[in-house]
């Protein structure tokens, strides 16, 4: 078997595709060792091959979830990272930096909460300062909030100013922070969503949310294309991650992510790929402005 079909069945195998998950809820932001099953982030089965060698990344929001496997394939791909993250979660984000220190390259945790502005610019500048650069920028931080039975009237207006300040507020002020150290062959990858394209009813803020960052995207790489500056998205569909349990109804899980057409959820170690593609300048040299789905069918159309 090939190393991709060993990394693609060693992931699926993590999914029971009979009766999907057992119901679970966890307090937000959830703690990965308390999921069951724990994800896979791609510990065992990321093979790096060089294409990152000697760049530098922030990546919001990597102590867990899609951020921890992104952390994990852009380390064994030779570059040095900083980790933004809540400081609850302080246990999940070291775990992450010895894992990228085992793949021999720097780590740097920058916990702090990213719906305040002047902490986006101290984590911004404290990255770029500590790491001696910055080429790319992950913006994967996000919250939903879906334990909610319906649509717009049950949206509460301290969820839906938490959503708007951490999915977008924050987004915005970590990106102009960044572009004071980014330069050509820099790149930005946003987190969007499948709810961008197919929204659910329970999260009518949060898929408001996705759908602006995808705007925002092809804006900024208008705006920044010039300097040489590459900005994509990334909009996944459903992964097993611990924002699922700390944000969604217990009896939800088992369900969770068998309306795809491929029928499961998927692993954080299969969005990896597409962020280590989009952040390649060589690979990726003449990509900017997309949005890249990994949804398991659904349609990002
Ligand atoms: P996750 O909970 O593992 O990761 C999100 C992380 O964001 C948290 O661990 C936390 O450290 C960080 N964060 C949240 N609020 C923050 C704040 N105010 N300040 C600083 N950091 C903050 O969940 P995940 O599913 O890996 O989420 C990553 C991204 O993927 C999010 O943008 C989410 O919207 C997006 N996404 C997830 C799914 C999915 O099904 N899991 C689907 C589509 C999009
Ligand atoms: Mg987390």
């Amino acid at each position: 078997m090939s190393d991709l079909n060993a990394t693609r069945e060693a992931a699926a195998s993590k999914v029971s595709k009979a009766g999907g998950f057992p119901e679970q809820e966890q307090q937000p932001p959830g703690s990965t060792t308390a999921m069951n099953p724990v994800p896979d982030h791609g510990e065992d089965t990321w093979v790096g091959r060089d294409r990152l060698v000697g760049l530098k990344a922030l990546i919001t929001g990597g102590d867990s979830g899609i951020g921890r496997a992104v952390a994990i394939a852009f380390a064994r791909e030779g570059c040095d990272v900083a980790l933004s993250y809540l400081s609850e979660e302080q246990s999940d984000a070291e775990d992450v930096a010895r894992l990228v220190e085992e793949a021999g390259r720097r780590c740097v945790l920058l916990p702090g909460d990213l719906q305040d502005e002047s902490t986006c610019r101290q984590v911004v500048d404290e990255a770029a300062e500590q790491l001696g650069g910055l080429d790319v920028l992950v913006n994967n931080a996000g919250l939903q909030w879906g334990r909610r039975n319906s649509g717009l009237a049950d949206l509460e207006t301290e969820e839906m100013d938490r959503v708007f300040r951490t999915n977008l507020y924050g987004l915005f002020w970590v990106t102009q922070q960044a572009l004071e150290h980014l330069g050509e062959g820099a790149s930005i990858i946003n987190v969007s969503s499948i709810q961008a394209y197919d929204p659910s009813t329970a999260l009518i803020d949060y898929a408001a949310t996705k759908a602006a960052i995808n705007n925002f995207t092809v804006n900024l790489a208008a705006e920044v294309g010039p300097k040489g500056i590459r900005v994509n998205a990334v909009a996944p569909g459903p992964i097993w991650t611990p924002l699922q349990p700390a944000t969604k109804k217990g009896e939800s899980m088992p369900k969770f992510g068998e309306d795809t057409p491929l029928g499961r959820a998927g692993q954080p170690s299969e969005l990896a790929g597409a962020f280590v593609y989009l952040a390649s300048p060589a690979e990726a040299s003449y990509v900017s402005g997309t949005v890249l789905g990994v949804t398991g069918g659904k349609p990002v159309f």
